[in-house]
């Protein structure tokens, strides 16, 4: 029986290898600890220590003076930006060579002022204030009209990234809409000129019918695993009705997709023994030029498998795990 197939993505367009193996035990993948136990006294994250991550753009705080203990979660400036909010727009051509300033915002939310407690341990409404920063952010750099795309991370555990322990979520705001997005924006367009219709809503609307990938469904918040994931128990959650922006969800909504993320991640912590993630939020471009084709949402990415020459050379991954199977298994794990 043939167990290996090559599944296209309808939303990206890339094609991923879905080598459909025995079922793979924790031992079989390639894990490292998501921990990385750094020394709390030394991290600038705790709360008492709000001066060595500089000063608050934006707080979660009861009362209290800012930049000074009582928060429940704190934005700021990332000390070793990759982007700088000073610079120029324009373009320099040398022959084929184009170059621009570094220009951008790179900010860092600290989700919590505990140094041990990952994000899927937060309470709900707890969680819900980590997500109230990342809409209030948006909302503030979205009037910057410099800025045309802007993405959400998250680097969980050294495998996927992370430099501390201390939960924390990182934005950044490019001049430009970066490849990763740039690409579900072209795809998206694509699909829009020769539909009239959104390929998210598509994909939303077959993955209800279908079922088999679903892995929970409080409406509007649909979280399911992607037909061509890159990755084992890869997880999408995305708003069921049409919504191109994140910024602009409402507060019951918010509420909602808080749970939504937290059960994702606390049966993905489960299954997976407690793995290294990234999760990613992509929202539409600022300049809502892909507004009808594009739908924001949200990936989990469980960093158990490395990327080899095989992803760098094909640009296809190769997945161990079926998404009908990872969906099983976190479907059935409820809470
Ligand atoms: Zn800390
Ligand atoms: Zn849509």
């Amino acid at each position: 029986m043939v167990t290996t197939e090559i599944r296209r993505d309808p939303i990206t367009g890339r094609s991923v290898v879905i080598d459909r193996a025995p079922f793979k035990r924790r031992t079989d993948f390639d894990l490292e600890p998501a921990r990385l136990e750094d020394a709390p006294p030394a991290c600038p994250f705790c709360e008492g220590r709000e001066s060595a991550a500089g000063p608050e753009i934006l707080a979660w705080r009861e009362g209290g003076p800012a930049n000074a203990p009582g928060w429940s979660v704190r934005v700021v400036a990332n000390r070793n930006p990759i982007l700088r909010i000073e610079g120029g727009m324009e373009v320099r051509a040398d022959g084929l060579f184009e170059t621009r300033d570094g220009l951008g915002a790179h900010e860092v939310i600290i989700e919590t002022p505990l140094h041990d407690q990952p994000l899927h341990t937060l309470e709900p409404d707890r969680l819900w204030r980590v997500l109230w920063a990342w809409r209030t952010r948006l909302q503030d750099l979205k009037r910057d009209s410099r800025f045309a795309g802007v993405v959400i991370f998250k680097n969980h555990g050294r495998a996927a990234g992370a430099r501390l322990d201390h939960s924390h979520s990182q934005l950044a705001a490019f001049p430009i809409v970066p490849a990763a997005l740039a690409e579900k924006v072209r795809c998206g367009s694509d699909h829009y000129e020769t539909t009239g219709r959104c390929i998210f809503c598509d994909v939303v609307a077959e993955e209800l019918a279908d079922g088999r990938r679903i892995i929970c469904n409080t409406n509007p918040i649909l979280a399911f695993a992607p037909f061509a994931s890159r990755v084992p128990f890869e997880t999408w959650l995305m708003p069921r009705d049409h919504a191109p922006r994140f910024e602009e969800i409402a507060d019951s909504a918010l509420e909602l997709l808080a749970a939504a993320i937290r059960s994702v991640l606390i049966r993905t912590d489960w299954a997976l023994e407690r793995p290294a993630y990234n999760l990613v939020l992509h929202t539409g471009p600022l300049t809502g030029e892909a507004d009808q084709a594009f739908h924001w949402h949200l990936e989990i990415l469980p960093r158990v498998t490395r990327y080899s020459g095989l992803e760098w050379g094909s640009g296809m991954h190769r997945n161990p795990v079926a998404p009908e199977d990872a969906a099983w298994m976190l479907r059935d794990r409820e809470k």
